[in-house]
């Protein structure tokens, strides 16, 4: 079971909405990723969860889209 587009729908990326309720649209990408058109920010979906944490998206930020891995790695402990 994949995420829902509704939920899709009103998930913001949790850096950008702060400046704007306009801001931090997320687009789902390989399935298991979702990245924010504003700051590049990417956040990974483990267990069907996206895990909208800033440092997570942070991590990511520089990463390429094309370069992302299809399945998200574990978290940096
Ligand atoms: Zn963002």
């Amino acid at each position: 079971m994949a995420v829902s587009p509704k939920l899709l729908e009103i998930l913001r990326c949790p850096e950008c909405v702060r400046e704007s309720d306009d801001a931090g649209e997320l687009t789902l990408v390989k399935g298991v990723w979702l990245v924010c058109q504003t700051c590049e920010r990417k956040y990974p979906i483990r267990d069907d969860i996206p895990v909208m944490l800033i440092d997570e998206g942070t991590r990511w930020q520089n990463t390429p889209v094309a370069a992302l891995p299809d399945t998200p790695p574990e978290p940096a402990s």
